[in-house]
């Protein structure tokens, strides 16, 4: 099914591009759990960061704190160059200092979740220009007509009037997608995107990623699909117990892995 991705040359970054998401030295603790010990990545723009992991290991709770959906209990987040800034709150927990800037940095980034999380009480078409119209304030003729380009580039240009419930899970997860690039995301960041389709559906919801992939796309991608994640990704991170266990171009650590967590990991889930 993964291999509904066309062969084609693989974007690489240009050497010098700018990083669009900086991460240094992340700790994320829920009460006493140690969740991220000291996690550092970067995207530069055109780069495809793939995520691989065990289940537990912190890929999820990584992408959510790029997205300001948890609050890192120390390091260094930075979007489109900008550092995330965090303060104490009165019981000691880290909360945002600055509320209008957490917008502006999600307003750079493209959340595609495992679950899909379209809006169920909306259309296709409502859905897309939801954020575009009543977030962003662009005019609702021209997030439309926006909408309706990215519907189409997905597949999904007949559906535009029909509410979630009436489709597939790729079809739907299609959808999430043209609604994540309606804002012009700076990065698109996806979580296991597949994980809950079914196995005949993956293919289709592959493609539309692959294609962004290769259109040079930046994206910071958790995944366990690993044959997709060596064909579009321009560099892996194998996170183990909440820290980076190696990292790589996708042929050094598909094709040649020095840690042995990483080959049993490749091994089991190949
Ligand atoms: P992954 O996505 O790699 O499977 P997660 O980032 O979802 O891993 O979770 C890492 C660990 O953090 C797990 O042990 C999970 O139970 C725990 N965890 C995640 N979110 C929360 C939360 N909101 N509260 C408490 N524990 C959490
Ligand atoms: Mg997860």
């Amino acid at each position: 099914m993964a291999s509904a991705t066309a062969p084609a040359l693989k974007h690489t970054a240009q050497d010098g591009a700018a990083e669009a998401i900086h991460v240094e030295n992340l700790h994320k603790k829920f009460g006493q759990l140690h969740v991220l010990k000291g996690v550092s990545l970067s995207a530069r723009d055109g780069e495809v960061i793939a995520i691989i992991g065990g289940s537990g290991s912190g890929k999820s709770t990584l992408l959510r704190c790029i997205n300001c959906l948890e609050n890192p209990t120390s390091g260094i987040i930075r979007v489109n160059g900008e550092e995330i800034k965090l303060k104490a709150d009165s019981h000691g927990h880290t909360v945002p200092a600055d509320r209008r800037q957490i917008e502006r940095i999600r307003s750079k980034l493209g959340m595609v979740f495992q679950n899909f999380n379209l809006w169920s009480h909306m259309t296709l078409i409502e859905n897309v220009i939801e954020v575009p119209v009543h977030v962003l304030g662009v005019k609702r003729d021209e997030a439309i007509a926006q909408a309706e380009k990215l519907l189409a580039r997905v597949g999904l240009a007949e559906k535009r009037d029909v509410y979630p419930a009436y489709l597939s899970g790729g079809q739907q997860q299609r959808a999430a997608i043209a609604r994540a690039l309606a804002i012009n995301p700076r990065v698109m960041l996806f979580d296991e995107p597949t994980s809950a389709l079914d196995p005949e559906l993956v293919g289709e919801v592959l493609k539309v990623i692959g294609d962004l992939a290769r259109e040079g796309r930046t994206m910071v991608l958790v995944t366990h699909e690993m044959k997709f994640a060596r064909e579009v990704a321009t560099h892996v991170v194998y996170l183990y117990n909440g820290l980076v266990e190696e990292e790589g171009p996708p042929e050094q650590i598909f094709g040649a892995p020095k840690s042995e967590r990483l080959k049993q990991f490749i091994r089991n889930i190949g």
